[in-house]
């Protein structure tokens, strides 16, 4: 039997294929992924948490409260539903989000630094301003959830937040995109990382940041 929204399984599989190619994932290979069903309070979730080789019968349904509506999740990814969820109900236009330990930007996270919106290219995928952390809490938990939510309020435009002490979470209009948010994230990291050791990153001039804002408040963000 043909699996469900089979097209949408196959560009998360390419999405992975994209991360693990890129080499943005830890070498564990760990991360989970989701993408909004259309027109539904539904996802489609990774049942495993190793996602370099993700195959498309390793996505099921679940509802926004982690209801299994079609296949079977792994126990222990049952706790990432609700980071999942939160950022679909608190971010309308989000329709994937993507979650891993890529090595430099994870690095800002155990750090509990923001990382700097200092590349160019970060720009061009929509961040105009630092990517947050969101404090640390045990994985899965409310309290966990509840700070992620607290930094999707505080920072509207921002397509990403970071996990204090974990990793990170993207999110995008597709799950390619927030893919290639990931890609250009751990450049952004990397990158910043080496400038540190030749007198540190500088910021863009005064105004580029506000331009940026203004041009994506009046075209729309990609995010
Ligand atoms: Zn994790």
């Amino acid at each position: 039997m043909a699996l469900s929204y089979s097209a949408l399984r196959e560009q998360m599989v390419d999405a992975a294929r994209l991360l693990a190619q890129t080499g943005v994932l830890s070498r564990s290979g760990h991360g989970n992924m989701s993408v909004r069903l259309p027109g539904k309070d539904l996802m489609l979730i990774t049942s495993i948490s190793h996602i370099a080789h993700l195959q498309p019968e390793q996505l099921v349904v679940v509802n926004f409260d982690g209801e299994v509506i079609e296949g079977a999740l792994d126990p222990t990814t049952r706790e990432i539903i609700g980071m999942h969820a939160c950022v679909y109900r608190e971010r309308q236009h989000v329709q994937a989000v993507i979650h891993t330990h890529s090595p430099r930007v994870t690095s800002f996270a155990l750090a509990n630094q923001p990382l700097p919106c200092v590349y160019e290219a970060m720009l061009r995928f929509g961040i105009v301003e630092d990517i947050p952390v969101a404090d640390w809490a045990p994985r899965g938990s409310e309290a966990s959830v509840n700070n992620i939510v607290k930094q999707l309020r505080a920072h509207p435009l921002v397509p990403a937040v970071l996990l204090g002490n974990h990793g990170l979470l993207s999110f995008s209009q597709d799950i390619q995109a927030a893919a290639q948010l990931i890609v250009i994230m751990e450049e952004a990291a990397e990158m910043t990382l080496d400038a540190r050791s030749i007198g540190g990153e500088k910021p863009f001039p005064a105004d580029a940041l506000e331009r940026e804002r203004q041009h994506m408040q009046r075209y729309g963000s990609l995010s």
